[in-house]
């Protein structure tokens, strides 16, 4: 089973979001358990102040290092086992799909929040085994990027989501984003669902969803499209299709 404990000042908030739906039924069934805990429970003032001015002026306070380093130490204790740290912050590489899987491989993960203008450096040379980034942007704190790669992570725990099927598909999980997906009703605002789907062949709709996948990967994310690997048989032919629509003025 994958834990994960996140460090927080908000624990009520990111708790109540991550007991809800699939990630909820997941710990019901003891798949995953997430648990949000208050760093100010480790702070040893009066005012449980956790943070402080920073060191060589300027504005802002800074998360100090003690409260952090109790509140992670007694979750290493608790798990008995070893345990990854994360830090959220937008300084950190920034996170990917292959981030999701290999992390949930873990058995204990723990992901720390910071606010203000961050935390101790000390504290992430001490404890943190890496920093993450869910963007470049920067949020006033940690909780939604570890809402974020809490829910990202869980759902690549084999048995969370019902079927592998549901994301071996999806984008970035083969480097692809995925195709265009519709619903009925068959027409809506004047917009036809393409006709293909409607034919029951499974096998041209197969074919028809890897070219629209490569299509809207090439166009909307040339980065990816330029890394993948295209040497299947069945990719250059479907390749070598788009290109023929595309002279013709059909590219979808
Ligand atoms: N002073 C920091 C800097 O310039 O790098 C930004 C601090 S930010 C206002 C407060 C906290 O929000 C950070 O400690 C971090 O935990 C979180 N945070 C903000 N943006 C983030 C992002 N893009 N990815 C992950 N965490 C982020």
């Amino acid at each position: 089973m994958l834990r994960i404990d996140i460090m927080t000042l908000f624990p009520d908030t990111v708790g109540d979001m991550m007991s809800e739906s699939i990630l909820g039924r997941a710990q019901e069934r003891d798949l995953i358990r997430i648990e949000a805990h208050q760093i100010r429970d480790y702070t040893t003032n009066r005012q449980n102040q956790v943070d402080d001015y920073p060191y060589g002026g300027g504005r802002g306070a800074v998360m100090q290092a003690d409260p952090l380093f109790h509140c992670w130490a007694h979750l290493c204790d608790e798990a008995g086992a070893p345990v990854h740290t994360v830090y959220l912050s937008p300084a950190g590489k920034t996170f990917t799909q292959a981030d999701a899987i290999r992390l949930s491989k873990l058995e204990n993960l723990i992901l720390v929040c910071g606010h203000y203008e961050g935390i101790d450096e000390r504290f992430i040379d001490e404890c943190v085994d890496e920093e993450l980034s869910i963007g470049d942007f920067v949020l006033t704190g940690g909780e939604i990027p570890a809402m974020a790669i809490s829910d990202a992570v869980c759902r690549m725990v084999p048995g969370v989501l019902s079927d592998p099927a549901c994301f071996e598909d999806e984008s970035h999980y083969a480097g692809t984003l995925e195709y265009p997906q519709f619903s009925r009703p068959e027409t809506w605002h004047g917009l036809s669902v393409p006709k293909i789907l409607l034919s029951g062949n499974h096998e041209n709709v197969r074919k028809w969803r890897r070219k629209q996948s490569l299509l809207r990967t090439r166009t909307r994310r040339p980065d990816l499209y330029d890394a993948l690997d295209l040497g299947s048989k069945e990719d250059r032919k479907l390749l070598r299709e788009l290109q023929e629509e595309q002279a013709d003025g059909q590219s979808d």
